[in-house]
């Protein structure tokens, strides 16, 4: 499957700039009592020149045959029964009593403890160091899916160096990365976690996760609840995380912990905070508060009463209530998401831009009502980016580091990016894209910007997937199509490595979502010099700022915003890039500057989570 001769035109070099203009950083800590609302710079229309009428656009805009486009659904309209106080959990009758109880270790000689109290100082503030631990179904290095994944282990990392305790909690996967956990140990051999009315038995391991505290929790049951190769995509999801989240909370009050937050993330750790309210607080666990983050609305795990009798919180009528965990489109269903809001002591989602668009403006997937309910209590927090990793000054998977002081060295990446995929050597930008091929990517407009980038003489290449044969086979059929094409190579499948070279050596990246609640290809594209390029919702409407139409000072303009979901919006923005690069070298050069000193390091973001803790911890 040989193709592409690389014509061996001379690449363009851009010329050096002069001086560079200082950044100042412009992140600020969210109020932890109202929802951060971030001042997303709407992307306006370029001028008419700027946007010709070319070949490409002439194509109507199609959907793809094998991607259904997502419409959120409406908010829903009704009010609720009645209007419970927004601030804390609600007022709840005696809990059930507990489950009898098999024996139980109680060794906790070999678990770490937090460390005694001590003042943290920061910027003139001190706050006493705080025990946390984060309760996650995914982890960077060793059970990654999605971003969830990279929050978990980033965040950790940042409040640790700020001398706090973290521990974390997630299920022993057969499918996990072991060669990335240090010391894996059995410390709790027998925790007894109660199911449909008996209880399962379950070992509980620690180990270190690249520096991180971690414990695993084992189930020895006939469901093979963590067992099945990959993490998720099995019809009892709902079950097998409803299991996890009970064992994580019994292990902790069996263990002695009293930490002061317990972080919970998206659906599948929803009920963390039901389990704490509803059962444990009435057997002791009263010092814990919980903070929930919402990484993505659509997936809510909506589900039959069947989770309450399995996991003992029982009494049907109590949960099925509206303001407790009753779905707000149907009636008969419970929704986990909506339990993980109304219990929780503070909710986060990825974005302070998504963190509106979910409450106000249709993508909270029917929550709004809820997230009205429960706005003072709520706000979004962005994303960081681990710089350990990805930083073209230190990256392992690139052949030449470089960095501000160095950036020429990018174009040898450039070079080696092109002899890997066998595209043709000339003077021409790559676009790239890189991520998930999911509807909610926009695939209609990856597509298109394939096609547009190839008729305004640029260059693309995209790495992605999907779990869903019919896109990844309409993606297979483009591949074959542009085959023969010296300039565009399609990648399908998943891979780390390509991804960093990819960063480093493209000149621009598209990221044309629906919906993306952070984001973080773009974030990490601009740590490598790569101009992001992106449709203006979630949290690319917090990061990018238009080079053209931001009213942002120069300096802090990073890249190309556009607005509609449609090909002239994309057009817009990807043209001008691709004008920029050609036309006006020195200031495509600037650009890629601008974006390199942005720091979306996990600073800020930790001090955010830290000013919520604070807020809500048992004082
Ligand atoms: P999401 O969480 O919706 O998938 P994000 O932009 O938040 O999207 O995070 C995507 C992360 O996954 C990025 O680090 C990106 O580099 C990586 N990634 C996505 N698809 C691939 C792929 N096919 N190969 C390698 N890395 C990928």
């Amino acid at each position: 499957m040989t193709k592409k001769t690389p014509d061996q035109t001379q690449a363009k070099t851009l010329p050096q700039t002069g001086q560079d203009a200082a950044n100042p950083e412009a992140a600020k800590p969210i109020e932890p009592t109202e929802p951060s609302r971030a001042s997303a710079e709407p992307a306006k229309k370029p001028p008419a020149d700027r946007v010709k009428a070319e070949k490409a656009r002439a194509e109507p805009m199609q959907s793809l045959p094998l991607a259904k486009a997502e419409k959120p659904k409406p908010a829903k309209v009704d009010a609720p029964e009645s209007e419970p106080t927004a601030k804390a959990p609600p007022e709840k009758p005696r809990a059930p009593a507990p489950e009898p109880e098999p024996p139980i270790e109680t060794a906790a000689a070999a678990t770490p403890q937090p460390a005694p109290e001590s003042p943290v100082q920061r910027e003139g503030y001190t706050m006493p160091s705080m025990f946390i631990v984060q309760i996650t179904p995914e982890l960077a290095w060793v059970a990654k899916v999605g971003g969830l994944a990279d929050v978990v282990f980033g965040l950790s990392n940042e409040l640790e160096l700020r001398g706090h305790c973290v521990e974390i909690i997630l299920p022993k996967y057969d499918c996990m990365r072991y060669d990335h956990i240090f010391g894996l140990t059995e410390v709790y051999k027998d925790l007894w976690v109660p199911w449909y009315g008996g209880a399962i038995h379950c070992s509980v391991y620690f180990g270190f996760v690249h520096g991180r505290k971690c414990f695993f929790i084992d189930a020895h049951s006939q469901d093979n609840f963590f067992n099945r190769g990959c993490i998720y995509g099995f019809n009892d999801d709902v079950l097998r995380f409803a299991f996890f989240s009970r064992a994580a909370m019994e292990f902790l009050w069996k263990a002695g912990k009293h930490p002061d937050i317990i972080h919970c993330h998206d659906w599948q750790t929803a009920l963390v905070p039901v389990f704490l309210y509803e059962i444990y607080k009435h057997l002791g666990l009263t010092h814990p508060r919980v903070c929930y983050t919402i990484h993505n609305f659509k997936h809510q795990g909506v589900t039959g009463a069947e989770v309450l009798y399995a996991t003992g919180l029982n009494r049907p009528e109590y949960y099925f209530h509206y303001d407790r965990l009753r779905d707000n489109w149907n009636p008969h269903a419970l929704n986990l998401m909506k339990g993980g809001i109304v219990y929780s002591n503070f909710v986060t989602t990825v974005s302070p831009h998504y963190a509106m668009e979910a409450k106000d403006q249709g993508q909270g997937f029917g929550l709004e009502p809820t997230l009205h309910i429960h706005h003072m209590k709520y706000g979004g927090v962005l994303n960081g980016v681990d710089y350990s990793t990805w930083n073209p000054e230190i990256d392992r998977y690139i052949p030449f580091h470089y960095g501000l002081a160095n950036l020429d060295d990018k174009y040898k990446n450039k070079k080696a990016l092109r002899d890997r995929l066998l595209l043709a050597d000339n003077a021409k930008p790559i676009v790239a894209f890189i991520g998930r091929l999911d509807p909610q990517k926009g695939l209609e407009l990856i597509r298109h910007a394939i096609f547009y980038t190839l008729h305004r003489g640029g260059q693309f290449v995209l790495l992605g997937s999907s779990p869903d044969g019919q896109i990844n086979g309409y993606f297979w059929g483009l591949k074959q199509q542009l085959n023969d094409n010296p300039d565009c190579h399609l990648e399908i499948g998943f891979s780390e490595e390509l991804s960093h070279l990819i960063y480093a050596g493209a000149d621009m990246i598209v990221v044309p979502s629906r919906f993306e609640p952070c984001g973080l290809t773009q974030l990490i594209a601009m740590r490598y010099g790569t101009i992001p390029i992106v449709r203006a919702v979630g949290g690319l409407a917090d990061t990018v700022h238009d080079k053209d139409f931001s009213p942002r000072p120069l300096h802090e303009r990073n890249g190309y915003v556009f607005r509609d979901y449609d090909y002239p919006g994309l057009e817009s923005a990807l043209g001008r890039a691709i004008s920029c690069y050609y036309d006006y070298p020195q200031d495509f050069r600037e650009l890629m500057k601008n974006a390199m000193r942005c720091d979306y390091s996990w600073k800020n973001p930790g001090q955010d989570y830290l000013n919520i803790y604070d807020y809500i911890r048992d004082k």
